[in-house]
């Protein structure tokens, strides 16, 4: 597959995570996963402890919300999410003690529906950036589509972000354990860890975690970007094709986010739900590029005030510097997805002047899905969705790539996401890739 290689800057790979920040107070968006938001179950003056249910909701896409500190939920807010998405929040100040809440408590598993049941209640999304509800990707139904392989993204493939890497050689252990778990309880026979080859060390580490664990296995993966996209990932892993329009369980795969597949475990021992983060902290203006535990909920301003900045930024990214978001409100909070936070000093605006396309090809040479990046843009510039479907635009995954290697300074990833709008607008594309 197609990839493009980017600078290794992973400076925070090798330091050790720095222990959890407790902000004065933290805003708590209601709408974490790619499902629907939540409805608060506390009222503006309650005091909630640590790990209580403070959001739920009935929708059948969604994953519950709770409190990250102890304290007094103070207000209801709405805030601009990193995605740009207008969302509701919960703002709580921080108590000086802070307590974890009686509803705490290890859940009771005896059988698939119950792990299942486990697994929602704990909040789980897909902490690798698109926020999947767990439970949903785990919930398929084996008779109707038999799964063959759980694979683990470990792949984390963008510059900068180093909080999956940190995860595999901190709490490798508990990996396993959310490995094994799923694997009993949701009757999949293999699992793979895929891991980018340029990291040696998480490798070694998962081989020698996995030595007398035959049913699991670590897959050096090639380093290019975008190796983590679930696609690539699977394709990577086994040699299997998702189709488009598709999910990875079609060519009967799981992939969960080494993260995530660790809260699992935690959480199935301890009863704690998804409440912190390990965000990494990094960029060109930033001195000490680290990883930190944050409550979710943390505002960007009390991550920059807390930060060791040279010059006052010029760009945020919420995210990795190819997939994230850049954010402009001093209140955007770390959510259930957030895994960076990079500080630019520059704006980006002005790095690759736009010019006309000079036919060289490498925005196609560079996409893993074998599209045609420069005949999309024509396509969509002239509003031609049959063209538009017949170069499958649905494949696009915005990965950026494209962009990136055009040195004509096209914001073709961008124009296939307004692609993809136009054609949603006109009811002829499924919201899966
Ligand atoms: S953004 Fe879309 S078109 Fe561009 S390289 Fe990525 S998948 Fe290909
Ligand atoms: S990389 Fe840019 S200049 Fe080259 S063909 Fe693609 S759009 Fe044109």
């Amino acid at each position: 597959m197609n990839s493009v290689r980017l600078p290794h800057l992973k400076a925070s790979a090798e330091i050790s995570t720095a222990p959890l920040f407790l902000p004065k107070s933290v805003m708590v968006s209601l709408s974490m996963s790619i499902g629907a938001p939540c409805e608060p179950v506390v009222k503006i003056g309650d005091t909630v402890k640590t790990g209580q249910l403070i959001a739920d909701s009935d929708a059948f896409m969604s994953a519950p919300v709770h409190a990250p500190v102890t304290g007094v939920v103070t207000r209801e807010t709405t805030l601009t999410a990193a995605n740009g998405k207008k969302t509701r929040a919960l703002v709580i100040e921080t108590a000086n003690k802070q307590e974890l809440s009686d509803e705490v408590k290890p859940p009771v598993i005896n059988s698939r529906e119950d792990f299942l049941k486990a697994v929602r209640a704990s909040g789980a999304v897909g902490q690798g950036g698109a926020g999947f509800p767990l439970h949903i990707k785990l919930g398929f139904d084996p008779k109707k589509q038999p799964v063959d392989y759980l694979l683990i993204n470990g792949a984390e493939c963008e510059p900068y972000t180093t909080s999956d890497y940190r995860e595999l050689i901190e709490r490798g252990e508990d990996v396993i354990s959310g490995i094994k778990l799923i694997l009993r309880h949701i009757s999949i026979p293999k699992a793979i860890i895929g891991i980018e080859s340029d990291k040696p060390l998480a490798i070694k580490k998962m081989r020698s975690l996995t030595e007398n664990e035959p049913d699991i296995s670590v897959a050096p993966l090639p380093t290019g970007y975008p190796q983590g996209a679930e696609k690539v990932l699977v394709y990577s892993c086994t040699k299997r094709v998702v189709n488009e329009g598709s999910l990875p369980v079609s060519a009967g795969c799981v992939v969960v986010n080494v993260s995530t597949t660790a809260f699992v475990a935690r959480y199935i021992k301890t009863g704690v739900p998804l409440i912190e983060k390990r965000v990494s902290i990094d960029g060109d203006i930033v001195n000490k590029p680290e990883n930190i535990f944050v409550p979710i909920g943390t505002t960007l301003a009390e991550i920059t005030a807390r930060t060791n900045l040279r010059l006052v930024p010029g760009k945020v990214i919420f995210g990795g510097m190819m997939m994230g978001t850049t954010v402009y409100d001093p209140d955007t909070p770390v959510t259930k997805t957030t895994g960076a936070i990079l500080f630019f000093a520059g704006t980006g605006s002005a790095e690759k002047p736009l010019t006309s396309c000079i036919r060289c090809a490498r925005c196609v040479n560079a996409c893993s899905m074998s599209l045609a990046p420069t005949e999309l843009e024509h396509a969509f510039d002239r509003k031609d969705a049959a063209l538009l479907q017949k170069l499958h635009v649905n494949l696009c995954m915005d990965c950026g790539a494209c962009s990136y290697v055009c040195p004509a300074g096209r914001n073709l990833a961008e124009k296939n996401q307004l692609a993809k709008a136009f054609l949603r607008s006109k009811g002829s594309l499924s919201k899966i890739g």
